[in-house]
């Protein structure tokens, strides 16, 4: 039985209504133009609505219209658009867009047909541009009104093309120029393309909900067994791994607390669907300099209190130390600073090494650390498969290996090496060489406890099934105390 697509449409028009409208509307409205709706609309493809305005804006003071943009060179325009996504693409089908307008009067054209013919417009575009500027029947179908609208069983369609085509010969007309700026809004807020939040939406008892994992609800979700299940993982850069199924992958693991390590990203870089994971509450440590370092927490129990880096500004513009407390253990994320080239970094390695252990030293008179992230160091002969070659390489050299003796002197606990003495079982492996296929690698990548809290680590594992970065992940279960 087919929804009542009416009552969908207009509940969804409810929920929102106060949410920000999409920044092509916004620019229509503002400007009545249908030229930086075009310009706006190109920019705006794989890119948050607050950098293509950002972007708009700043190109729109030099280019307001096709005359001017013709004197802007390729490069100036790149300039002005960075970092919407794919600048370079998007600057040069800029550059030829003025010269595709004289075939129609230096005028945008008002059919999908003419316009799909100008550089770096594709249907959708076309679409929005017909509808959202000439206020034309047009239906735009991105992916989110893809993805909902056979999540109803609207339609059933395997590509937006199709979608596109089912709609026009289905939809009731009134609705097809406001469908988009609904469902794209509707798809950020609730139902969101991972963990739908039907548990919150209106219409789940009418909706269809056809493959969908709806979230579980927030907080609903606590250890099982009194069980801290964490999670340690050097992504090696959130944002591409984001592209590589992060996200379903975290939701996978299943625990209650992920650590990351090397996200190389700062706030304002993080999509809203990596900062908002249903069931999860993150926490960001990122390094002052952009795309470098940083960690991040994704934790289900809520924390006591969060501590950002060592409280030693040599080391916290990094963004390499991120404490959560919890009423039975802190669980310090760390990613330990790499000896460089030529070593030239160790002396600061060896520096943030100490800090760091005087810092798990003095939390460790409270209750237990959980120490986690990617030490930067193999310690012993066993933990990489060719010892004998890297004594001299940053990650082995006699220097940072007594630091580890020395760490494990001052009682805290490898926790793998608890469960496991075999050779082989590395957590990085270079890209180069097949090394991963080859299994040639290193085991960098530790979860550590405090001495006394030894008997509480019930499991610790490598992960290496898990692909995405040049590390895998390492998982600890931690008992909490009642
Ligand atoms: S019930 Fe779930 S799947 Fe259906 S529209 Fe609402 S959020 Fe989407």
């Amino acid at each position: 039985m087919s929804i009542d697509i009416d009552w969908f449409l207009t509940t969804v028009a409810g929920i929102v209504k106060d949410k920000q409208v999409p920044v092509v509307d916004l620019i229509a409205v503002q400007t009545e133009d249908p030229f930086k709706v075009l310009v706006a609309t190109i920019l705006s493809a794989r890119t948050k609505d607050e950098t293509t305005a950002a972007a708009s804006e700043r190109l729109f003071r030099y280019a307001p219209d096709g005359a001017s943009l013709a004197l802007l060179s390729e490069e100036r325009i790149a300039q002005l658009i960075y970092p919407v996504g794919f600048y370079k693409t998007k600057a040069r089908h800029l550059t030829l867009l003025p010269d595709a307008l004289q075939a129609f009067g230096s005028q945008v054209p008002d059919s999908i047909e003419e316009l799909v013919t100008l550089p770096g417009v594709g249907r959708k575009t076309a679409n929005l541009v017909v509808s959202v500027a000439f206020k034309k029947p047009a239906i735009c179908v991105d992916t989110h009104v893809h993805r909902i609208i056979n999540i109803w069983e609207y339609v059933t369609t395997e590509t937006p093309l199709q979608t596109e085509m089912a709609l026009r010969a289905k939809l009731p007309e009134k609705h097809w120029i406001p469908i988009n700026s609904l469902l794209v809004a509707f798809g950020q807020f609730v139902c969101r393309p991972v963990g739908p939040h039907c548990d919150a939406c209106p219409l789940q008892a009418k909706c269809p909900q056809k493959g969908v994992h709806p979230r579980k609800k927030p907080g609903a979700k606590m250890a099982k067994n009194n069980v801290l299940k964490c999670i340690s993982w050097n992504v090696n850069g959130i944002r591409a791994v984001e592209k590589k199924g992060f996200i379903d992958q975290l939701l996978s693991f299943d625990a209650d607390a992920i650590a990351i390590q090397e996200t190389k990203a700062q706030a304002d870089q993080l999509s809203d669907t990596l900062k908002n994971i249903p069931g999860y509450t993150s926490y960001w440590h990122s390094a002052e300099r952009k795309g470098y370092s940083g960690v991040a927490i994704y934790t289900r129990i809520p924390p006591l209190a969060v501590h950002y880096g060592l409280g030693d500004p040599e080391f916290d513009c990094e963004g390499r130390v991120l404490t959560l407390e919890f009423a039975h253990c802190y669980l310090i994320n760390i990613y330990f600073p790499n000896s460089g080239d030529e070593l030239k970094r160790l002396d600061f390695k060896l520096r943030f090494n100490d800090r760091l252990l005087a810092y798990a030293k003095g939390l460790e008179r409270q209750k237990p650390v959980i120490l986690c992230g990617d030490f930067n160091v193999a310690h012993k002969e066993i933990d990489l498969k060719n010892p004998k070659t890297n004594v001299k390489n940053a990650g082995f050299t006699p220097e940072e290996r007594a630091w580890m003796d020395s760490f494990v002197a001052a009682g805290f606990v490898d926790t793998f090496r608890i469960f496991n003495q075999e050779p082989g079982q590395y957590t990085w492996w270079s890209y180069r060489f097949s090394a991963r296929a080859k299994n040639i690698g290193w085991r960098i990548d530790y979860f550590c406890v405090s001495g006394g809290a030894k008997d509480k680590v019930k499991g610790a594992t490598i992960r290496p099934e898990v692909i995405g970065s040049d590390h895998c992940p390492v998982a600890l279960e931690f008992l909490l105390e009642g």
